[in-house]
């Protein structure tokens, strides 16, 4: 009797894969499943081979297919307070509990299901499965996945990520740069200004320089009436620095992000940013000593979805939704990466954003009933 998806989302849900954890037993026992359904996936490593992505195809690889896009890992449960274990899927209510079951092991669960009906299909075109490690924290693993994809799988029709819409069909998302500005500067006491550097004050000037981009972008960049708010807006996260308030700070280090609409011109702001580092900051902290400076990283990329209204994909996604309109979702996705390697994407799940990411998370059963009918919908797109 092949598994349904409540009984694999339960399944997927025991394994505890908060981003800091292996992945690696998750990722077996799909790759153990697909091969009783002789199945071949592909897994592809991250450095220490501590985690892995998944590929597999089913029908020829051949262009015009659909790929099937999910996250293994989940957030923290840390700190939250849940009724029950969050690593044990408890169902109340027409409810299925526990972490991920939004976010987003639903849709894989859903994917997984559909995998004896697929193999049974006489596929004209196949469906691909590409599951990744660490989308929740900066969206590493599909960065590794997509030069294996770009080679692997033929050209798809559309991709389809599975996070949480409420099986809707969204096309478009905001991107997201998160960056580390590191400053050095020269401790000194701070009775003696002239002997010192003082990272914390290069850092709040680079703070007020980063607020006139924002200030630029919300008043003249591009806008996008779908999103709130419609322009690319910034955030200042933590910052650190210095040790007692008589010593000069030798470092400082914050974080900071901006989100793009779609249209508008991140690596225009990056560089704006880096130009003014390297013509204006540098120079002068290297003239005061050359071993200080300030360096930013950009540490988490997420390009934004775009979206193609109208285009083949978009229309397939809708059909297999049963759906008439596409909207937009406020939260990232792997879907930017996609599209950068020219494989048009849709964001379509079950359950609800709002349940993620929080104690008690759950998706509806129907959700999950509705996700089941949507490979159904898939399987017969994918044989005609
Ligand atoms: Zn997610």
């Amino acid at each position: 009797m092949p598994a349904n998806s409540v009984d694999l989302l339960k399944q997927l849900v025991a394994f505890d894969t908060t981003s800091r954890n292996s992945n690696m037993e998750l990722i077996h026992f799909i790759r153990d499943y697909l091969a009783g359904y002789g199945v071949t996936a592909t897994l592809i490593f991250n450095e220490d081979s501590s985690k892995a992505n998944l590929i597999a195809t089913i029908g020829p690889n051949v262009a015009g297919g659909v790929v099937l896009s999910g996250h293994t890992d989940v957030v923290p449960v840390d700190g939250q307070d849940w009724a029950s274990d969050p690593f044990v899927a408890s169902q109340a209510d027409g409810r299925l509990y526990g972490r991920g079951t939004a976010d987003m092991k639903g849709f894989i669960a859903c994917a997984l299901a559909a995998v004896p009906m697929f193999c049974k299909a006489n596929f004209k075109k196949p469906v691909h499965l590409a599951f990744s490690y660490d989308e929740e924290v900066g969206c590493l693993g599909i960065q590794a996945m997509l030069p294996d994809l770009k080679k692997h799988v033929a050209p798809p029709r559309l991709v389809v990520v599975g996070e949480p819409t409420s099986m809707t069909v969204a096309n478009a998302h905001k991107g997201q740069h998160v960056s580390c500005t590191r400053i050095t500067g020269k401790e000194a006491h701070s009775s003696r200004p002239e002997d010192g550097v003082n990272a914390v004050e290069v850092a709040a000037e680079l703070i007020g320089f980063i607020g006139s981009l924002r200030n630029k972008a919300r008043d003249s960049g591009a806008r996008d009436d779908q999103f709130e708010p419609p322009y690319t807006s910034f955030n200042m996260g933590p910052i650190k620095g210095g040790s007692a308030f008589n010593i000069i700070p030798n470092t400082c280090e914050f974080d900071w992000e901006f989100r793009p609409v779609p249209g508008d011109d991140a690596k225009k702001i990056l560089s704006t940013y880096q130009t003014y580092l390297d013509e204006v900051i540098n120079p002068r902290l290297k003239a005061l000593d050359p071993a200080c400076g300030a360096e930013n990283s950009v540490w988490a990329y997420l390009p934004p979805l775009k979206a193609e209204p109208g285009c083949d994909g978009e229309t397939l996604a809708l059909a297999l939704a049963a759906k008439n309109d596409t909207g937009v979702v406020a939260f990232g996705t792997e879907g930017g990466h996609f599209q950068s390697i020219d494989f048009p994407a849709v964001v379509c799940g079950p359950g609800d954003i709002a349940q993620a990411h929080k104690p008690n998370e759950f998706v509806e059963l129907s959700q999950l009933a509705a996700c089941d009918k949507f490979m159904v919908r898939l399987a017969e797109a994918l044989t005609g």
